[in-house]
């Protein structure tokens, strides 16, 4: 039985060789990469207990992504499903209207400590590209994204966005031309400009140190959140359900870290992965499938992968959780049984996206949608006394054009 170490933070629970539970993680990594991963690995280890960087991180979290983002109740939909408590932490509320700015505002100010002026990172759906970009233009770095020429066609309006930024983009034309290709192509540029420049991954995945970052970073999340349930609940509710989607795993860590040491009684863990279309077999739910352990992006994880152990293709209506596998922090906690791992469809997150734009004014994007879709099935079924809280991550703005061609309209 996997257990977690209680009173000390979950990032630093692996091993010598950096793996958690002696299988996830690790660094997984060509040896010209070692040098630069060891020097990030020493800087970060001192910045994250350094009193002045954390005031700098705490300033620019308030007054650059304007925390706290509020707490609320989804009042109408409460009334609506006639059982648990439905509560919003509506992170959509941060500047660029999603959690990836945690990460991507951590990232640059560890490059501006280590003396960088430049910073690259690889994005899929443009989303962490993106924010990589803004918080690159806020804090004065020359940005440089890898992206597969698949995707820069697919997702135009984010490299618009991240050329707007001043960011300069670079196709890849290898491979399958998109998420995969462009992480391996930033790596080799990353190798050859380490003494310039500084790399950000845009989720808790990749080689160790860019797990321990993001789940550092997007930490923030449930430290606010713990502050807001005290003030309203007086004391921590005996019943809680957090349910977040899962991508990569960035935004449930960050809403789950802060709660690791009550039990899973107290406090349960749901995330949500990508179930794809109804009765797809490309669907982006390695943990809920029990998908076998394979090595992608320099980490071991539950990954999708068909029988030679090649990485398999993905299908979901959401772009940012269309990923084939997921943080060895999740791979931990599912076998730790802290976390409990579940799918909704492409066809139930657009469900769930209506019915919460119905009836309130919230909304999410389509991968907080899979989380509401959960948060709705099981809502019925308990009593008032439990508190659903659902993390809405990402605004629906960046949707508009899937969520009108697949509805034939978008309010907002
Ligand atoms: C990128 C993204 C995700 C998925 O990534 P995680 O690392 O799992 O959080 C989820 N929601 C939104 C809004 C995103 O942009």
């Amino acid at each position: 039985m996997i257990k977690i170490k209680k009173n000390i933070p979950l990032i630093d629970q692996h091993d010598k060789d950096c793996l958690y539970a002696k299988k996830f993680g690790g660094n997984f990594i060509p040896e010209t990469l070692k040098k630069p991963i060891d020097d990030l690995t020493q800087l970060f280890q001192k910045l994250r207990y350094d009193k002045q960087f954390l005031k700098q991180r705490d300033y620019y979290f308030d007054n650059y992504i304007g925390a706290p983002t509020p707490f609320i109740k989804l009042q109408n939909l409460t009334n609506h499903l006639e059982g648990a408590q439905i509560w919003a932490k509506v992170v959509s509320e941060a500047n660029g209207g999603a959690h990836k700015i945690y990460n991507a505002t951590v990232h640059c100010l560890i490059a501006k400590k280590a003396g960088k002026k430049y910073v690259v990172g690889d994005t899929g759906a443009g989303y962490a590209g993106k924010m990589l970009s803004m918080a690159a233009k806020k804090f004065d770095l020359k940005c440089k994204i890898f992206m597969g020429a698949k995707d820069m066609k697919r997702q135009k309006p984010n490299v618009d966005a991240m050329r707007k930024n001043g960011a300069q983009i670079v196709p890849v034309y290898s491979g399958n031309q998109t998420l995969v290709e462009a992480v391996s192509e930033c790596m080799r540029y990353w190798v050859s400009n380490c003494d310039t420049t500084h790399m950000c991954v845009g989720s808790t995945v990749g080689p160790n140190i860019f797990v321990k970052i993001c789940a550092w970073s997007t930490a923030q999340i449930s430290r606010e959140l713990k502050i807001q349930i005290k003030n309203v609940f007086k004391k921590i509710p005996p019943k809680i359900k957090l349910i977040n989607c899962v991508g990569g795993g960035s935004s449930a860590m960050g809403f789950w870290n802060e709660f690791m040491d009550y039990s899973s009684k107290q406090i349960e863990f749901i995330g949500v992965e990508a179930g794809g279309p109804k009765n797809s077999k490309l669907h982006a739910a390695p943990l809920t499938n029990n998908a076998k352990i394979g090595i992608l992006h320099g980490a071991k994880q539950y990954v999708m992968q068909n029988k030679e152990g090649q990485i398999n293709e993905t299908e979901s209506i959401s772009a940012g959780l269309d990923y084939p596998g997921i943080s060895p922090l999740h791979c931990f906690l599912k076998d730790a049984k802290r976390a409990r791992y579940t799918s909704a469809t492409d066809e139930e997150a657009l469900e769930a996206y209506q019915l919460v734009t119905k009836l309130e004014d919230i909304s999410p994007s389509l991968e907080p949608s899979h989380a509401f879709a959960e948060a709705i099935k099981l809502a019925p079924k308990l009593s008032s006394s439990t508190i659903i809280i659902v993390n809405s991550c990402g605004d629906s703005l960046k949707d508009k054009f899937i969520i009108k061609k697949r509805l034939g309209n978008y309010i907002r």
